[in-house]
């Protein structure tokens, strides 16, 4: 296998973000303010999940801002969790809030991120920061999309103009990235399960995003060459045949051993071969989430600062 992409890693980008945010949190403190709080509220005992909420809570500690993790049983009802939120509304010592999805089955997601006061609504899912966003005067980007267009843009992809083919329409992925793309003047595919001919309207994609959920799906002869391959897709991948199929001699099998799985994207890893350049699963896309969540939680604690002034 030939290797000719450039490899797009969240690492680096993660750190120009959060250097930026260090800076506005110390504006921030000088300004008499104090610490922004983040409140992260996690139903139920899915593992990944529980590693995102504690990766957020720990670069908050990281970085001198509050956080407190509210951590909930899986047999909790949608009216507990209602009641939940409204009481993080109501706190004023709580910036931003967020609700760690996928909750589980029998809560009704929609009722709960209706109920997040938009202001503190730091991932940017209240149909107000939504509509915000489509309109081009966005409060709260999801920080997924939002980690994506800091790393296109400090990789020197060229945007304005690009054929854009987001895979996925997710309310946290590939919509709000259709926004953000077209608002910088790109042209937005945007495709999803009854997409006919998906490889060939992904043939024709000079910037490909991938945030689907399933395995290394997206293979060669879906990228045009020279393009640049966002992976957004996280999956664990425990079956031994199929991470034997998609690294072949190249599986890393002492970490599938410690582990029981391996990470793997949607975007298989032949596709470096022909990609211009590629987001690694892990440590592409990953790291520049949780820097745009920090990014968002200052932003919350200004705007709550500005509006109480
Ligand atoms: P989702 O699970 O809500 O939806 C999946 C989307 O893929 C749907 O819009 C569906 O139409 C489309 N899809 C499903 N099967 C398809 C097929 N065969 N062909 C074409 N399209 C198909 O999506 P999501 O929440 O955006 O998550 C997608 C992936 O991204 C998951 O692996 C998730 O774990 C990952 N993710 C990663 C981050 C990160 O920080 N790196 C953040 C969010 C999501």
């Amino acid at each position: 296998m030939t290797i000719s992409a450039t490899k797009l890693l969240g690492k680096p980008v993660q750190e120009a973000i959060l250097d930026d945010v260090k800076e506005g949190l110390a504006a921030f403190a000088a300004s008499g303010h104090r610490p922004p709080k983040l409140a992260a509220v996690l139903v139920g005992e899915d593992p990944a999940s529980a590693m995102y909420v504690r990766t957020k809570t720990r670069t908050c500690e990281e970085l001198g801002i509050d956080s407190e993790a509210i951590v909930l049983p899986d047999s909790t009802s949608t009216e507990e969790l209602l009641a939940r939120v409204d009481a993080l509304n109501a706190d004023d010592g709580v910036d931003g809030i967020l609700v760690q999805l996928p909750l589980p089955d029998g809560i009704d997601t929609e009722a709960i991120l209706d109920r997040i006061d938009p202001s503190k609504d730091v991932d940017g899912l209240h149909a107000q920061n939504v509509g915000m966003l489509v309109q081009k005067r966005a409060r709260f980007v999801p920080a997924t999309p939002a980690g994506i267009m800091q790393m296109l843009e400090r990789a020197g992809i060229t945007i304005e103009g690009a054929n854009a083919v987001i895979i996925g329409r997710s309310e946290i992925v590939g919509k709000p990235m259709a926004s953000l793309l077209m608002h910088r003047n790109a042209t937005i595919t945007v495709c999803h399960s009854r997409t006919r001919d998906l490889p060939g309207v992904c043939r024709g994609a000079d910037i490909l995003i991938v945030a689907i959920g399933r395995d290394a799906m997206v293979t060669k002869d879906f990228v045009k060459p020279g393009a640049t391959v966002i992976d957004v897709g996280i999956n664990r991948v425990a079956e031994r045949e199929r991470i034997e199929e998609i690294f072949g001699e190249r599986a890393d099998w002492e970490k599938f051993d410690e582990r029981g799985y391996i990470v793997v994207g949607d975007v298989h890893p032949e596709v470096a071969e022909v990609a211009g350049a590629l987001t690694p699963v892990p440590g592409g896309v990953g790291p520049l989430t949780i820097g745009m969540l920090m990014s968002n939680t200052l932003e919350a604690a200004r705007l709550r600062a500005a509006s109480a002034d």
